[in-house]
């Protein structure tokens, strides 16, 4: 943790989101000799920490867990001097020479500012699903697999992480039944192969979830058929939720140009609507989200930061 002095000194570049965006853009600031500091204010490694096993990301042709690729990121940035904080971004003001992070304990102050908050979960907003969260339902299986050892459970979704954490949660539960709304899947062909290979996943198609149910945790879920609207009861005690994901830029609202879904709108070169503002990552509008791509953008973000700084020195 820095101390008081310190955060009240004039950053070179402050980087806003420790996933494999944030952590890659403080390897590369602190490599050019800029003053960095990155807050992350949740879990150092963003979503990448839950993710049991990441099979492609290159130069790990055995995989590897998300949290040793998180330890080994946060490692290589801090032996550039990036300085890791444990502090959750609140408020961004990003216009004119020196930008201000606050935090919910500190004001922080760069001449440069990259932005790289990644996403959260989509939650699906049906009845029961916020009274049974933690006690049934769930958005993250390496934190709760555990828990379902041998029981029946349901995974919503059908695209990568639905697909990767039923796979993940298999070496738990004892039967997985996949909900899927369509009857194609969104995932990579490679998972699709897996799933479909394994005896204790199921799938049940064109179906969507409508209520979870139960008393003081999940029994059972009542589904409907999309396509003939028969509507019934599934008997659960876990019901795990990957219909997708949402930026975490509520706090950029009015800072940078955002697009209709809150994605951070960029150049090619990762820089946002103001001036010597960058962004990276998943929160950012791009194509593809994978953590290869999210560590593209923290190079070409941070780059970007570093020629930006060194016209104003001119
Ligand atoms: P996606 O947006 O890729 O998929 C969401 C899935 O949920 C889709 O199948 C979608 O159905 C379904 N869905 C969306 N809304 C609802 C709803 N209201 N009710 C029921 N079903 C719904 O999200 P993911 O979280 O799977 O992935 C996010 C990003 O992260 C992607 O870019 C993905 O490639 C990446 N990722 C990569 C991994 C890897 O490479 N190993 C692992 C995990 C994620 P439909 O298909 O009909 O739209």
């Amino acid at each position: 943790m820095g101390t008081g002095e310190e955060k009240n000194k004039l950053f070179d570049l402050i980087i806003v989101g420790g996933g494999p965006a944030g952590l890659t853009a403080g390897l590369y600031g602190g490599r050019a000799r800029l003053r960095t500091v990155l807050l992350e204010g949740a879990l150092v490694g963003g979503q990448m920490t839950t993710t049991d096993e990441i099979d492609n990301y290159p130069g790990f042709p055995e995989g590897v867990t998300g949290s040793e690729l998180t330890r080994l990121m946060a490692e290589q940035a801090r032996s550039f001097d990036c300085e890791i904080i444990s502090e959750m971004a609140i408020e961004v003001e990003a216009e004119g020479e020196t930008k201000t992070v606050r935090t919910g304990q500190s004001r922080y102050q760069g001449r440069a500012l990259i932005l790289c908050p990644g996403t959260e979960y989509r939650k699906m907003g049906i009845p029961g699903e916020k009274e049974f969260t933690g006690r049934g339902v769930s958005y993250c299986a390496t934190c709760d697999a555990a828990f379902f050892k041998d029981r029946k459970i349901v995974v919503v979704g059908g695209g990568d992480s639905a697909l990767t954490e039923a796979l993940f949660l298999r070496k738990f539960a004892g039967e997985i039944t996949i909900i899927h709304r369509r009857d194609t899947l969104r995932a990579e062909r490679i998972y699709q192969e897996k799933a479909f290979a394994e005896p204790r996943i199921n799938f049940l198609w064109d179906t969507v979830v409508e209520e979870i149910c139960g008393n003081q945790t999940v029994e059972r879920v009542k589904v409907r058929n999309v396509k003939t609207n028969e509507t019934r009861d599934i008997q659960t005690e876990g019901v795990f939720m990957f219909i997708g994901v949402i930026p975490k830029t509520g706090f950029l609202n009015g800072v940078v140009e955002l697009d209709e879904w809150g994605y951070i709108v960029t150049n090619d070169s990762c820089r946002t609507s103001v001036e010597g503002v960058f962004a990276a990552g998943d929160a950012r509008k791009s194509f593809l989200k994978q953590i290869a791509t999210a560590v593209g953008d923290g190079a070409t973000a941070a780059f970007a930061a570093e020629k930006y700084l060194e016209e104003k020195d001119k």
